[in-house]
């Protein structure tokens, strides 16, 4: 643990960065920026990025005066905390007018001390599925090239290895290739939902892009069993999951998911099958109960209705929709997690601790996935229009009174496979 606050960190505007020894890094939560403890730091982990961010001064604290000032060398920097882990501050920095719209990725406040990085965050999950050291490109590569053989006509193998893995990189895609853990099987070119931050569909006149290109075809209940069934016959840990980056809303396709689960299903028993979805069609989530789904992973920004339809834009469903998704998985004795873009100010509201126990409480959850929220700061509380967050706990905080109030809640950051759903804390060693 950390005795003294790191210094700030500012970008000359060519990619390099620096350290400013005359102010203390502070952090950011939602439009208030304010000293760090201590404890709260950890080193970036292996697979973190460090941003300049262009027409932004950092915010810091003079050693010697105790006094907030920007710091006026360069451009503010931000960390890109890698999966597993969830920050606790964004970056604190002053916008200027003209300063463009960040990219979709998250914010995590950062500093230098000791020729160490840190950032204020804790490790939320001990599964590796996603360790960058983990990856050798070597064998996605090898992995790409026998799957593209051993299955000529599936378009959907297609695009996990063309695009997702070996274009966006997707960590699921590479693990698939790799034959372990996690496969992701997208299905869906649609969406009934407008998300802000929308990461396969930004309209035109929007000023950022999309992370990646959504699927652009309906892949056939046949198309999908086809890599699946192996998949789960011969990986270890194994989940496939319907629902990713890459697509839209995958209950728009439910019939056809249906079909395949109950094609799955009649070849293996292993493994467990899971959806990321937007939960908007319970019934359609009932009718995949009852074909054998096994989870669910349903995506929010808010427990709070208002909040999340200024965010989602739903069209044609409700956010008691989600809920009464969540309800049925239970109900059926499946595994329900939420996937909770977790954003400094606006999670660890009072207001939002509210709601969340409330959504706990009433669906019976099973796990919360701590997820940084990978959206400009700004445009995000901007878009939703809250000028003013309310008081706030700290997400630490907050994680350490939902953990006192629900302690069978399981915290993480991924699908758990079956082997933890049955028992959360089994030493798996990948
Ligand atoms: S639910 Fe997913 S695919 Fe649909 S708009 Fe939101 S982020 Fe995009």
């Amino acid at each position: 643990m950390l005795t003294k606050s790191p210094y700030i960190l500012y970008s000359n505007g060519e990619g390099q960065i620096f350290e400013d020894t005359s102010l203390y890094v502070v952090g950011r939560t939602g439009w208030d920026a304010m000293p760090i403890p201590t404890e709260d730091w950890i080193e970036l982990p292996d697979g973190g990025n460090l941003y300049e961010l262009p027409g932004r001064r950092g915010i810091g604290i003079d050693v010697v005066t105790g006094e907030m000032r920007l710091c006026e060398k360069g451009w503010a920097v931000a960390a890109f905390i890698p999966p597993a882990h969830t920050g606790f501050y964004l970056a604190a920095y002053e916008t200027q007018p003209d300063a463009p719209t960040l990219p979709l990725f998250c914010y995590t406040a950062a500093g230098w001390l000791n020729d160490k990085f840190y950032v204020p965050a804790v490790r939320i999950e001990r599964d590796i599925r996603q360790e960058c050291s983990g990856f050798d490109q070597n064998k996605v590569n090898l992995g790409v090239e026998n799957m593209l053989e051993a299955y000529p006509h599936n378009r959907l193998v297609k695009h996990l290895a063309e695009n997702c893995a070996l274009t966006y990189h997707c960590p699921a895609a590479r693990n698939y290739f790799i034959g372990r853990w996690e496969c992701p099987i997208p299905s869906s070119p649609a969406c009934n939902a407008n998300c802000i931050g929308c990461i396969s569909f930004q309209p035109e006149d929007e000023t950022i892009v999309s992370t990646q290109d959504r699927l652009t075809f309906k892949p056939t209940a046949a198309e999908i069993v086809e890599f699946t069934v192996p998949h789960l016959e011969t990986a270890p840990y194994p989940i496939v999951s319907y629902g990713q980056g890459c697509e839209g809303e995958p209950l728009l396709m439910w019939e056809t998911i249906r079909e395949s689960i109950i094609e799955i299903r009649k070849h293996t028993k292993k493994g467990s099958i899971n959806i990321n979805t937007n939960g908007s069609k319970p019934a359609a989530v009932e009718a995949l109960m009852k074909a054998g789904l096994d989870s669910i992973r349903v995506s929010l920004n808010s427990a709070r209705p208002d909040i999340y339809a200024k965010y989602y834009r739903p069209n044609n469903y409700k956010f008691e929709d989600l809920i009464e998704s969540l309800k049925i998985v239970r109900k059926y004795g499946g595994w329900a997690s939420i996937n909770y873009f977790t954003f400094p100010g606006m999670t660890d509201s009072i207001a939002e601790y509210e709601a969340l126990c409330n959504l706990i409480a009433e669906t019976d959850l099973s796990m919360i996935q701590w997820r940084n929220f990978n959206i400009d700061p700004d445009w995000y509380l901007g878009r939703i229009g809250v000028a003013d967050t309310g008081e706030c706990m700290g997400i630490k905080q907050m994680m350490d009174l939902i953990h006192e109030e629900f302690p069978h809640v399981k915290f993480g950051y991924f699908n758990p496979p079956i082997e933890r759903m049955k028992n959360y804390d089994v030493d798996f060693a990948h």
